[in-house]
């Protein structure tokens, strides 16, 4: 049993083959600048471990994508399958689910045009996950495909959290609510982190940091509340989206510098987080370095990402009545030990008791970073939403 996971963007197209018996991913791969000059396609074949990097002909769309895909697949020296046959199922990444989806889904024409019309709350993502399904559907017509949204784990929330203080109309009309993102890797890592701390039942926050950065409560396996909003520009600070600002500062702005709204939104999202303070880069290895080497505008973009995390955890703990374990991941929360350690370190009043050794270097794998009798866990957890969709895929197409 092979399952092909598709995360599909307006230009760019991951791909990866997960084989079920042993949950492995065998390749993997993106096609990035399709419709654009010069597209690339990147592929791995992870069990004979070759990797190429390649120009393709002409990619004009996702059909030409996704068939060069299926070509590498199936190459005789590159590929994993002798053919699509061997490929039971595809599993889609979709970013917005709205209130509609509480669980993964089956492809069929209703589900594919709620996730269109759901391109309203997520203009950039939605419309090009919506054309990979349909893509693949047309490639391989007697494949099931299963949708998995950003959404769905957080769905969980009770309307206290969720609920925005405008007026009722804009929630009813406009459908203008929290719901929150990277719930994929929120749920995979939430579960991970309870096993590892023995008891489903348990209270834990997640933080996902990589160059979007969530933070979510998960309180037996529900989330309570999660930091990113209507959109993921909310929450902590990131590499380049603001977080949590006042509101009326946007309006200020935008009155000052006579912007359009498309122009603040640009602003609000590609230029500000840690790039806006810091200036060269919004890599958090740029920004380390630029620590090290004592630029004050890289320590004050450091400590404020820190600060806001740390803020989050406080709220959370809060929320949930209590913590047992936090979990960090993704490409900063799962390498970036030295800011684990930083956001932990003045926590110490909610009973973490960092292990000095483990949380001062990088470290492989899953792992706790406190000491033994530390009352909260912090763990280090590396997240894998690819299998996670590959999952969902598998379980939903044999119920079906
Ligand atoms: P995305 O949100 O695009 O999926 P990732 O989860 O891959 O992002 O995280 C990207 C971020 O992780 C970048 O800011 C990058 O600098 C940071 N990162 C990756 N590797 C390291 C490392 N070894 N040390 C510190 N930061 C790292």
């Amino acid at each position: 049993m092979k399952i092909l996971v598709i995360n599909s963007g307006s230009s760019s197209l991951k791909f990866e083959l997960i084989d079920m018996t042993n949950e492995k991913s065998i390749a993997k791969g993106l096609c990035e600048r399709i419709g654009i000059a010069n597209p690339m396609i990147s592929y791995k074949n992870l069990i004979k471990d070759i990797k190429i990097t390649e120009q393709p002909e002409p990619m004009d769309d996702h059909k030409m994508a996704i068939d060069a895909v299926l070509k590498l697949l199936q190459d005789d020296s590159m590929g994993v399958i002798k053919s699509v046959d061997e490929i039971d199922a595809i599993g889609h990444r979709v970013v917005q689910g709205g209130a509609y989806f509480k669980d993964s889904a089956l492809v069929d024409e209703k589900v594919i045009s709620l996730v269109e019309e759901l391109g309203e709350l997520a203009p950039l993502h939605n419309p090009a996950a919506a054309m990979g399904v349909r893509v693949m559907m047309e490639l391989l017509p007697d494949k099931k495909n299963v949708v998995v949204f950003d959404t769905s784990f957080h769905q969980t929330m009770e309307p206290k959290a969720y609920m925005y203080a405008f007026p009722y109309e804009d929630y009813e009309e406009l459908k203008v609510r929290k719901y929150g993102a990277h719930g994929t890797s929120h749920r995979y890592v939430s579960e991970i982190a309870a096993q590892m701390f023995g008891k489903k039942d348990s209270k834990i926050i997640v933080c996902h940091l990589g160059n979007g950065a969530s933070i979510t409560a998960v309180k037996n396996g529900k989330v309570v509340d999660t930091s990113m909003g209507l959109t993921p520009l909310a929450g902590v600070m990131m590499g380049t989206r603001t977080g949590d600002v006042d509101p009326s500062a946007v309006v200020y702005i935008m009155e000052k510098r006579g912007l359009t709204p498309k122009e603040m939104n640009t602003r609000m999202n590609k230029q500000s987080g840690i790039k806006g303070i810091f200036g060269p880069s919004s890599d958090f290895r740029d920004l380390a370095a630029g620590v090290e080497e004592g630029n004050e505008k890289a320590k004050l973009a450091y400590e404020m990402f820190c600060y806001k995390i740390k803020s989050y955890i406080g709220a959370y703990a809060a929320a949930m009545n209590g913590l047992d374990a936090i979990a960090f991941t993704g490409g900063i929360g799962e390498n970036a030990f030295y800011a684990r350690r930083d956001i932990c370190r003045d926590l110490t009043y909610l009973g973490i008791d960092l292990d000095e050794e483990k949380s001062s270097k990088w470290l492989p794998g899953n792992v706790e970073i406190t000491k033994e009798n530390s009352k909260v866990k912090v763990y280090k957890i590396e997240t894998a939403e690819e299998i996670m969709i590959a999952r969902d895929t598998y379980r939903l197409t044999r119920e079906s």
